[in-house]
């Protein structure tokens, strides 16, 4: 392969084909209920990514043996991990946290993905997230909402943290023995080419385990989305955005597992989302350039490690 999908990782790691179970879960984030700010970030609409989730008043254990019935079936997988996709699922007492974790300890799951801010993952909490860890044996994988290392980007994200709190939380999770996952956004407006070489580089040094990039989408009654309504700014095409994630990968260690390069959102709800070209074009055009330039993930840190 021309770069490591993260289906080969876990089987690389777990032995079997293994897959994500997304749980909905209650919670909020401290960019949200008042404590850094309430309007949340620019792009993020309250509710939007619970599109495909179980209903939230399933026990955690029960929305996990559903899912684990169905894809389990459905693709062959053998192994499972538990998502905590909603929110900052760090965001919580880590008694309430690690209670919850704790329900996720049944048959299948091999390991528990936390998504969360890099605000929200003081080093004692990483200690009991290791320690949880070893004690039941389950793989635990933060992943942090980095989205850029750009100060001026991240301001007008309205993120509430700076690029230096992220790589502080990047260290800090793999000081702790933990695995990182991080998602990154290539084409918020005012990125630059400049903006997506220093993720990878950070992502690289670090030593994150897995990548997430999101093509930028945008959904109503977002301050993003009134932005774009009012054509506050514009967005760049897909070809550059395809050439972006060719310099991101390119500039990436190669044993770092890519989960996703394009967005997934609900129609009804989104105003601009891959162009509005499918998923499966997106790709498809993706790979067609990989071959013509004989591409292959880390080629460019060769020379300049
Ligand atoms: S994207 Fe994450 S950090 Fe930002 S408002 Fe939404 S839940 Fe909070």
């Amino acid at each position: 392969m021309r770069y490591y999908q993260m289906s080969k990782s876990l089987i690389d790691k777990y032995g079997v084909k293994t897959y994500k179970l997304p749980l909905h879960l209650e919670g909020t984030c401290p960019n949200r209920d008042g404590t850094i700010a309430k309007g949340g970030c620019s792009f993020c609409a309250e509710g939007a990514m619970d599109f495909e989730l179980l209903d939230a008043k399933l026990p955690i254990a029960v929305q996990l043996e559903k899912n684990m019935a169905y894809i389990g079936k459905r693709y062959g997988a053998k192994a499972f991990i538990a998502y905590f996709q909603n929110y900052s699922a760090t965001y919580r007492p880590i008694e309430e946290l690690l209670w919850m974790m704790k329900q996720c300890l049944i048959d299948g799951i091999v390991e528990i993905s936390l998504s969360t801010r890099p605000d929200c993952i003081p080093t004692p909490m990483l200690r009991e997230l290791k320690k949880f860890s070893d004690r039941y044996a389950v793989e635990v994988t933060l992943e942090l909402g980095v989205q850029c290392l750009n100060d001026e980007v991240l301001k007008n994200m309205g993120r509430g943290h700076d690029a230096r709190t992220s790589l502080d939380a990047m260290k800090r999770i793999k000081g702790a023995g933990l695995n990182l996952g991080v998602h990154c956004i290539l084409n918020y407006p005012a990125m630059e080419r400049g903006d997506v070489i220093d993720l990878a580089k950070a992502c690289s040094e670090i030593g994150a385990n897995r990548v997430k990039l999101h093509s930028l989408y945008i959904e109503k009654g977002t301050r993003l989305g009134d932005d774009y309504l009012k054509e506050k700014f514009e967005l760049c095409g897909y070809e550059e955005y395809l050439e972006r994630v060719l310099l991101f990968l390119g500039y990436l260690n190669k044993d770092i597992a890519l989960e996703r390069f394009f967005a997934r959102a609900p129609q009804e709800t989104t105003l601009f989302c891959n162009w509005s070209r499918s998923w499966r074009y997106l790709m498809e055009e993706l790979e067609i350039l990989m071959d013509n330039r004989d591409f292959e993930q880390g080629q460019c840190r060769r020379n300049h490690v």
